[in-house]
């Protein structure tokens, strides 16, 4: 619990100045973005003949989000998430289109649909969840804000292109998520298809589709040619009766930021993801670092929606500010509750800010001692390096080192420079990264930097497992 002397002056409606000097008075030199614990801001403000009511984030976030479970007899059935990922030119954006075509549940009016961030489609009288904005970044940033916003995982894989490294990389992510998969290979138009080799290429990855004795579904469609779409669909529905998800309709709304934009005439324009409750238009709502009360609700069809139950996609216009795409989004009681949790949330983001510098969370050292301290028994890492056969040397060699105590656990083991993406999924597991003969982009190594993700370079294996393993023996060793 730490504040800087801006915020404290704000909050006591006091100057900055007069903060500095009482406390020069004290003994303590100054300035105004300086952090001063909680015991000294508490005795600044009675000295200042303020009363202090300390506020805790426990205090100020309490109840914001439901995680109690419901009652079975409250949750309705609700319709599956859907996130489409796969290798750039697999046909990602194609089959997005190419459903949205097909079945978009269509608007009274007929309207032009619009890009709002998700749309849902219609099979059988069941809808259906898409995130319209393809790519594992996104996925990625999302989870590592804590956001779980989708249900089911579609792995696109070109036929006559088979696995590639995003495709492996779009496994990690979904595996680290938890999330189930299905993988639909694409362009079975082409004379090159050869849907075999995608299910072969597959098993390297360990995932065993189901004609081949596994369980993960697999359908084979062209994009291009709209051809086995339903069947898509239908494999989706049937995923998601496996999961039986539900949520109930009856309570305030609960949600995720998928887009969010500064629009010249709208103003902030947020795309909610509903995924608890019923988000009614004059909710007031808070996402982030930021507030409003719902003006207005449009679907994709650019239609005026008055309510939106769970899993339905959203445009929110009201927000005083723009949020953050993957912002978690809850109704609250009153416009004064609002403004106290978004304050709040704000000097949070400054003080993180102002003490970012103190550490990297991603660092082996520090990786290992928070291991410790919260018991846990597994060591994320991510590992990019050269060629694929130093890549599988290092995360079997990685994976040998464990002991029943505690293990390696490769998140991701690819091929290839270290990116952005490699960064947001390491980060969403505060794992450092492992570069093998490979280096970090720029954008990458900036996200690392603002993460607080380390990155190590080697080229020699020995070296790397070495530092590995002196990591871990650290973490076993009880005097550490
Ligand atoms: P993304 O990068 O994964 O979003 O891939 P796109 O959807 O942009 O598709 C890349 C290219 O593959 C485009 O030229 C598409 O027209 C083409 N494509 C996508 N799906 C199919 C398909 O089913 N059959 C054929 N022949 N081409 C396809």
């Amino acid at each position: 619990e730490a504040i800087t002397i801006q915020d404290l002056a704000n909050r006591m409606a006091e100057r900055a100045v007069d903060v500095i000097k009482l406390l020069m008075k004290q003994g303590q030199m100054l300035k105004i973005n300086d952090v001063i614990d909680a015991d000294t801001a508490e005795l600044i403000a009675e000295e200042m003949g303020h009363t202090v009511k300390r506020v805790s984030e426990a205090d100020v976030e309490d109840g914001l989000f439901s995680d109690e479970v419901e009652a079975d007899e409250l949750l309705q059935p609700r319709p599956p998430v859907v996130t489409i990922m796969g290798h750039v030119d697999h046909g990602k954006t194609s089959l997005l289109d190419a459903l949205r075509r097909s079945n978009v549940v269509s608007g009274e009016s007929g309207g032009i649909t619009q890009h709002i961030g998700a749309y849902q489609v219609e099979q059988g009288g069941h809808k259906i969840t898409f995130i319209d904005t393809p790519g594992h970044a996104a996925f990625t940033q999302m989870r590592a804000r804590g956001a779980k916003s989708t249900d089911i995982v579609i792995l696109v894989v070109a036929a006559d292109d088979g696995v590639m490294p995003q495709t492996r990389e779009a496994i990690s992510h979904a595996k680290a998520a938890g999330v189930p998969m299905i993988v639909a290979i694409n362009k079975m138009d082409k004379p090159a298809a050869d849907p075999t080799r995608v299910r072969t290429e597959l098993l390297q990855d360990e995932i065993v589709v189901e004609s081949m004795g596994g369980d993960v579904i697999e359908v084979e469609v062209s994009a291009l040619k709209g051809t086995n779409l339903d069947k898509l669909l239908e494999m989706i529905l049937l995923q998601a009766e496996v999961l039986e998800l539900k949520a109930n309709p009856d309570r305030t709304a609960e949600g995720t930021v998928i887009e969010a934009q500064l629009d010249k005439g709208r103003g902030p324009v947020a795309t909610v993801l509903v995924q608890k409750g019923t988000l009614k238009v004059g909710d007031i709502l808070v996402a982030g670092s930021e507030w409003g009360r719902v003006r207005a609700m449009l679907d994709e069809n650019s239609e005026q929606v008055k309510e939106a139950g769970p899993s339905k996609p959203v445009e929110v216009l009201g927000f005083q500010g723009t949020p953050e795409a993957g912002d978690m989004v809850a109704v609250v009681e009153n416009e004064a509750r609002a403004r106290e949790i978004v304050d709040y949330r704000q000097r949070q983001k400054r003080e993180k800010a102002t003490l970012r510098d103190i550490g990297s969370r991603g660092s082996l050292e520090q990786m290992m001692n928070r291991l410790q301290e919260n018991g846990a028994k597994e060591t994320p890492l991510l590992i990019k390096g050269d060629v694929q056969g130093s890549v599988e040397a290092i995360a079997g060699a990685l994976e040998e080192l464990g002991t029943d105590e505690v293990k390696a656990r490769v998140l991701h083991a690819g091929v290839g420079g270290i990116t952005e993406s490699d960064v947001t999924l390491a980060a969403a597991s505060n794992a450092p990264i492992i570069g093998f003969n490979v280096r970090a982009n720029k954008q990458a190594r900036e996200a690392a930097e603002r993460e607080g993700i380390e990155i190590r370079y080697y080229n020699i294996i020995y070296n790397l497992v070495d530092d590995v393993k002196a990591a871990m023996s650290g973490l076993l060793s009880p005097e550490r």
